[in-house]
Formats: C-alpha cells, sequence, structure tokens
C-alpha cells in the first residue's frame, strides 16, 4: 500500500494552493458573482499551465496524469474557484485526443484564447440542457450519437443566476442559428467512447472538488465553534454540534479516499474501475451535500447572512454535482457496473498511478495459502459450532491455526511468529471472515500478548507468550465494569500490594471469551487516592487463580459474553504490566494497538453479497426479479459504497500505522464509519427484503437476519461511536474536549 503523494504532486498542490489562495480570496469570489466567472483568475490559470494540464505532451499539452488533475480539482474546491476549471481541463483533454481541428481548439484553449467546456448529457435526448462554463465559454462540446461536435460562437455572458453562482447557461445545442457554427470534430465509436470517457473524468475531477469543498466548510465551523460560546460554554464542547462535525470529517475522508482508488483502478486495469468511479461521484456529491448543512448551521443565524463566507460554501457545494441530474442516478450506475452488463464502461487513461491500495503480491500469497488451510481443515461441522457457540474458540482448531503459522503470523519471531506485515494480517482478516470463523479469542489474546510483550516481566513472558504462540492459551480484557464502560478509568476493581504480591477484589462485565480463557488483561485501582487516571495498574492475571470466577453473559447477537468476579485474588507481582500506576500508559498501547484499522472491516461485505444473493433469487408481485427493480437496486448499491468506504478508511489506518503516519482520527474513523454503516445497512437490507429475512439461518435471508442483530454491538464494544466521535472531533477538527 501506499498513499503517500510524490514530491511533484505535493510541488503541483502545494504551489496550486498559493496560487488560489491569493486569486480566489472570498473577496474575489463574491466579486465574481453573479457569473462564477473571475477572468484575471482565469488568466493565472492559464499561465500556470492548468487546463492543458491533462492533453497530451506530443500535443503540447501537460502530459498529466489523472491525480495529479484530481489534486488540482481539490484545491480548486476548497477555494471556490470561479471559473469553469474542470470542464475546460476535460474539454482540452478531449480535443488534443482527438485532434484535426480539435487539435486547432486545445491550442488557443492552453493558450487563454478559447475557453472550452463540454455538455454533460446526449444531444439526442437533451438537446436543451444546462451545460457547467457554458455562460462564459467561446465553444461547448457535445455528443450526438456517435458524432462529436463543436458548438463555436455560444453567446458570452448568457449564464442565469443559479444556486452556486456558477456559470451555469441553459443552451439550445441543436437549434438557432445566431452566428453559432456546428464543427464534427470527430464521429464514429472511437470518438463516442473517448467523449463517454470525458464525463467519467469530469466526474472524477467533480468529486476531487466536491471534497476539497466540504473539508473546508467543516475546518470553517471547527474554527467557528471553538470561538463561539453559548450558555457560558463554547459550542464545540457540546456533542450536539461537534459529532455532526466528526461525521462529516470522516465521510468526507472516505470521499477522497473513493475518488482517489477510482484512479488507482482505472491505472492497474482493474474490472470495479467504472463501479468505483460512480461511487465515488454519489459518495462525494452526498456527503459534501450534508456536511455543508452542517458547517452551516454551525454558525446557527450567521450563517445565512450573506456577510458570512460559509454560505457561499453551502451554494456551491449543494450545487457542485446537480449538472448531471439527481446524483442518486449514480447509485444506478454503481449497480449496473457492478452487476449488471456496463461493467466495462469507457473510461479515460488515468496516466501512471504511484499510489496502491492494494496489500501486495505477499499479502495475496498468504491469503491464498490461509485458504488452502481453511479448505483442508474448516469442517461443516467445525463451522456450525462455532456459530452456535460464537466465542470463536476452538481449541483444537486453534492449535491448528498456530501449527500452521496462521494465528499470530505479524509477531515477533522471538515470540513465536514470523514478523508478518500489517498488510499481511489484514488480508488474513478478510479469508478468516470468508470462511466465518471469529478471530474474536485471537483478538483479545493478542492484545494480552502484546501488553505483555512491551510491559511484562521477564518470568511473565517467559511463562505466558510461548502458550499463547504454540495455541494453547487464550487471553480475555477485563476492562468494563458495571458501573463504567465508556469512562474506563473510571475502573473500581481494587489492588493492594501485600509483599511481593497483590491482592484484588472487584467485577468486571463483558468480559468476553473469559470462561475459555487463561489470562485476562486486568485494569484495577492501586491507589484510590490519586486523581482518576494516575491512581490504576495493569496486570495480565492467570485465570486459574483462587478467587477468580466466571459467569455467562449472553446477547441478543448470540455472542456469549461473561461476568467475571475477582474475590480476594492473590497475584504475584510478576504479572504486573508496567509501572504501579501506570496503567494509562499501557492502555494508551492497548488502544493503538486496537484502532490500528484491521479487523473492523468484516461483516460489511457478506452483508452485500448476501442481499446481491438474496435480489437474483426474489420474484416481486409482478414477477420481476428484484434485482431489476431500480430501488432494491440502489439500496444494496449504497450498501455496496458503504463498504467501499469503509474498506479504504481501514486500509489507510493500517497503511499510516505502517509508515509511522501521525493522526489519531485514522483509527476512530475506520472504526466509526465501518460499524455505523454496517448497522444502518443490515437495518434497510433487512426491511427491504422484509417479510422473509424476518427468518433466521443460513442463506442469504439468514445472513441479513444475524447481521442485523449482530451490527448494533459492533457500534458498542471497542469503544462506543460517541466516543469515536469525540476523539474524531477533537483530533481531526481540533474542537475543543467534551470529556472529563
Ligand atoms: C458484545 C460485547 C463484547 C464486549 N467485550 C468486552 C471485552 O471483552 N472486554 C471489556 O472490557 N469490555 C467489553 N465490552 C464492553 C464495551 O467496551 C462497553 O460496552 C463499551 O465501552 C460501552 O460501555 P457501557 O456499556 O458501560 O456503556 P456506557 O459507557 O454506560 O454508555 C452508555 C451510552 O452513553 C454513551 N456515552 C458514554 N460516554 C459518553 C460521552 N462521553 N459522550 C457521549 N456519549 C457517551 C455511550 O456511547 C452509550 O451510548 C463488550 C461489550 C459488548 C456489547
Amino acid at each position: 500500500m501506499n498513499l503517500a503523494l510524490t514530491p511533484e504532486q505535493e510541488l503541483l498542490r502545494d504551489s496550486v494552493s498559493k496560487l488560489l489562495r491569493t486569486e480566489s480570496t472570498p473577496v474575489r469570489v463574491r466579486a465574481a458573482e453573479p457569473l462564477g466567472h473571475d477572468p484575471v483568475l482565469w488568466a493565472s490559470l492559464v499561465a500556470f499551465g492548468i487546463p492543458a494540464m491533462r492533453a497530451f505532451e506530443a500535443a503540447g499539452g501537460g502530459g498529466m496524469g489523472l491525480l495529479d488533475a484530481v489534486l488540482v480539482a481539490e484545491e480548486v474546491g476548497r477555494h471556490l474557484a470561479s471559473a469553469p476549471v474542470i470542464e475546460s481541463i476535460v474539454a482540452a483533454h478531449l480535443l488534443a485526443e482527438l485532434g484535426g481541428e480539435g487539435q486547432a481548439w486545445f491550442e488557443r484553449v492552453r493558450d487563454g484564447g478559447a475557453i472550452v467546456t463540454l455538455a454533460l448529457h446526449e444531444a439526442g435526448l437533451h438537446p436543451r440542457q444546462i451545460v457547467p462554463g457554458g455562460g462564459v465559454a467561446d465553444a461547448i462540446l457535445y455528443l450526438d450519437d456517435d458524432e462529436v461536435v463543436l458548438l463555436a460562437g455560444t453567446p458570452r455572458g448568457t449564464a442565469r443566476d443559479n444556486l452556486g453562482k456558477a456559470p451555469l447557461a441553459s443552451i439550445d445545442l441543436e437549434g438557432g442559428a445566431d452566428g453559432r457554427t456546428r464543427h464534427i470534430l470527430a464521429h464514429g465509436p472511437d470518438a463516442r467512447y473517448a467523449y463517454l470517457a470525458a464525463l467519467e473524468e469530469w466526474k472524477i475531477l467533480t468529486a476531487a472538488a466536491l471534497t476539497g469543498l466540504g473539508r473546508r466548510a467543516l475546518e470553517m465551523a471547527a474554527e467557528y465553534a471553538s470561538e463561539r460560546e453559548a450558555f457560558g460554554r463554547l459550542i464545540g464542547t457540546y456533542q450536539g454540534v461537534s459529532h455532526p462535525l466528526a461525521d462529516s470529517i470522516t465521510d468526507i475522508d472516505g470521499a477522497q479516499l473513493l475518488t482517489w482508488r477510482a484512479v488507482w483502478a482505472m491505472a492497474r486495469g482493474r474490472d470495479d474501475a467504472a463501479a468505483s468511479v460512480s461511487m465515488a461521484f454519489w459518495w462525494a456529491a452526498r456527503s459534501t451535500a450534508t456536511a455543508v448543512v452542517r458547517a452551516l448551521r454551525t454558525f446557527g443565524g450567521y450563517g445565512l447572512s450573506v456577510e458570512y463566507d460559509i454560505q457561499l460554501y453551502f451554494r456551491r457545494g449543494r450545487a457542485m454535482a446537480l449538472p448531471l441530474g439527481d446524483p442518486k442516478a449514480e447509485l444506478g450506475r454503481v449497480a449496473d457496473r457492478l452487476w449488471g452488463d456496463a461493467r466495462w464502461s469507457p473510461l479515460p487513461d488515468p496516466g501512471a498511478v504511484d499510489i496502491e491500495f492494494g496489500y501486495g503480491e505477499a499479502a495475496e500469497q498468504f491469503a491464498a495459502e490461509i485458504q488452502q488451510f481453511f479448505d483442508e481443515n474448516l469442517t461443516r461441522e467445525r463451522r456450525e459450532a462455532m456459530r452456535r457457540s460464537l466465542d470463536g474458540y476452538d481449541p483444537e482448531m486453534q492449535r491448528k491455526l498456530a501449527e500452521a503459522g496462521f494465528l499470530y503470523p505479524d509477531w515477533p519471531v522471538e515470540y513465536g511468529g514470523q514478523g508478518r506485515s500489517a498488510y499481511q494480517l489484514s488480508a488474513l482478516g478478510v479469508v478468516y471472515e470468508a470462511n466465518d470463523w471469529s478471530r474474536v479469542a485471537i483478538g483479545t489474546t493478542n492484545m494480552g500478548a502484546r501488553m505483555a510483550m512491551a510491559f511484562g516481566s521477564e518470568a511473565l513472558r517467559q511463562e505466558a507468550l510461548p502458550r499463547f504462540a504454540a495455541g494453547t492459551a487464550s487471553s480475555c480484557l477485563g476492562f468494563t465494569e458495571p458501573s463504567c464502560g465508556s469512562d474506563v478509568f473510571a475502573a473500581r476493581t481494587r489492588a493492594v500490594r501485600e509483599g511481593d504480591d497483590w491482592i484484588i477484589n472487584g467485577q468486571k462485565v463483558f468480559t468476553t471469551a473469559a470462561h475459555v480463557s487463561d489470562y485476562v488483561l486486568l485494569l484495577t485501582r492501586s491507589d484510590p487516592d490519586a486523581p482518576k487516571h494516575k491512581g490504576l495498574t495493569m496486570f495480565l492475571v492467570p485465570m486459574g487463580l483462587p478467587g477468580i470466577a466466571v459467569e455467562a453473559l449472553h446477547t441478543m447477537q448470540e455472542e456469549r459474553t461473561n461476568i467475571t468476579y475477582y474475590a480476594d485474588v492473590r497475584v504475584p507481582d510478576m504479572y504486573r504490566l508496567g509501572p504501579v500506576n501506570g496503567a494509562v500508559g499501557v492502555m494508551a498501547s492497548a488502544m493503538k494497538l486496537e484502532h490500528s484499522g484491521e479487523g473492523y472491516h468484516i461483516s460489511h461485505p457478506a452483508l452485500v453479497e448476501a442481499a446481491v444473493a438474496w435480489a437474483h433469487e426474489a420474484i416481486d408481485e409482478s414477477g420481476r426479479r428484484r434485482i431489476d427493480d431500480p430501488d432494491v437496486r440502489a439500496r444494496i448499491a449504497q450498501a455496496a459504497v458503504h463498504n467501499e468506504v469503509a474498506d479504504l478508511l481501514c486500509r489507510r489506518a493500517v497503511w499510516a500505522g505502517v509508515e509511522g503516519v501521525p493522526s489519531r482520527a485514522f483509527g476512530p474513523m475506520s472504526k466509526l464509519f465501518t460499524t455505523e454503516t454496517y448497522m444502518k445497512d443490515s437495518a434497510d437490507l433487512l426491511e427491504l427484503a422484509a417479510p422473509d429475512s424476518l427468518l433466521e439461518g443460513h442463506d442469504p435471508l439468514g445472513v441479513l437476519e444475524y447481521k442485523h442483530r449482530h451490527s448494533v454491538g459492533s457500534t458498542i464494544y471497542g469503544g462506543t461511536s460517541e466516543v469515536h466521535r469525540s476523539v474524531i472531533a477533537e483530533t481531526s477538527l481540533g474542537l475543543p474536549r467534551t470529556r472529563a
């Protein structure tokens, strides 16, 4: 994986940003209204080579890649550039590609002698249409069946005042003489292909501009919420203000990743590339539309005032995607491109792309090995038993997985692992899930073991780690107590020093896998007089010690968890992790591990697959397959987009961990988005397939029913969504803390 830009791309982005900071200030943006065109800004962009950047070098263009143009578009959106930048980039690229008369027009665009834009709908179906940039263009490209036509001499300045204050014009492409001339630049299947590919490029660049715009609007809202007071407090301390902003910045990060992924998918010739473009367009349109509403509302009544810049963002953020029509229509295209016959839609040549979303060959190879292991060892009976118990533990299978090196492959070799990469571990997680094999006990053991490696005594490491590595021992997590879960540092379970031992008394709840565990990672209060965060000590306590009792706590999601009791449990000091009263440091390390992004995105793919399988089988009252119903397609496509965004946010968190990219928000964002959309989609798909989805079972419908019950818990354990929203608001948007 690689999400780092090249130095040249960083330079391009910084230079464009700098240019727009001076040439597209809010004052200039207002001055350019209502036409939405600033000729001085346009001249600067032409001088910078922006309109010609995507055209081939051989034709006299910049020869730059689609990702470069995406970075420019993000800045264009961020600074509300008053000019048809995206349309010009796409049109210039197309003109140069078509050659002939198109080349001459391209050169005029490149040299600042003309503005050329393009119509987004086929002329045959929409002879009169709203054309972005049409209000200031000298010529408009349009597609008429298999002819690419250039309509020259369109009078400038006919733009109608509009929601986004953009240079839109309603243009009759086929009628009227009024000095206009038509030039057929190319015809035939190749010409049609090139035009349709150009439209996909417009979608990608518009998606990028939307993400830049949405991000800036949220930053402005966060800045305001960090200054404005109400009821004696900064409004940013109210979660009703900060949490929607946290949701939106997560959505926008997802939109940016989706846009980049679409470019990558094109460059790698992936068969989901076309679907990826439609996903990016719809998701960017939707998340930005939501973000600008939330951002504006943060300003209260002032947000509506034309004196405030946020309304500039609101108008453009709501309007930018709409020249193409209802963005939801793009969800239908997602479905066509994923499950229909439009998989190979025309796409632009993105040029060289250095970013990489794949986990790499080594990870793929490793995943194949694990799949082979499951094929050979995972019997039907085993799978059934796992499903019934759902505590993730089958001692024999655990040992076999350990022997094969598939239990903790990322551990250092000295502790029985193979030092495999985080990418290989992520690939392993996908295979486990595809085989319906729970990793709950593996996950809890991993955390106990990792803390022992980092903070344990030599004696503890020698005792426990070889057993964990061999799959003959497991660990559970004892953090949550009856009186405190989210507020984990309010733990009351007491640990009192007595010579070389500690005497522990207390109770934990939701100690998942405790009934099959040999150790518990136990958070205790060792100094009740110290401040809340400074009087806690962590232990890895053997579960076999006298005084420990385990009681089952069954959940509606079929996952047994436990209540654990500790009565005068005498624990030798060798089981302490980290310094006395230093549990906060151990917990920080444990949380870092938990927020690595790996392991969150596991349940959504099966949910979407189940819905698709059901929709292919089920028939509606008119005898039509449900998959052929546009509403059904759109709803499943929506879940597929969420699934993709969730995957990308998790991948980014994993990548950031490997590369040491500092961001405390990446892990919480992946947890929040993954689990919240999993819960919402499972509810929506359950309703879609009702009443049949009411029945439990193993077929697609049973999967929907089970996933629905399972999904709610995923938004609670590992930190609730509310807690994650607070962390995201603080770390990603710089909002004030809302928790003591
Ligand atoms: C199936 C399952 C397995 C689990 N496994 C384990 C395990 O193995 N080990 C373990 O230690 N724990 C485990 N947990 C516990 C889990 O971590 C807690 O349930 C979780 O942290 C929430 O704590 P709580 O249930 O006490 O809810 P509370 O903290 O009481 O929260 C109740 C509600 O208030 C909200 N809330 C709390 N604080 C804030 C705030 N500051 N701002 C806004 N809203 C807030 C929460 O989001 C929630 O909606 C498990 C839970 C479940 C459901």
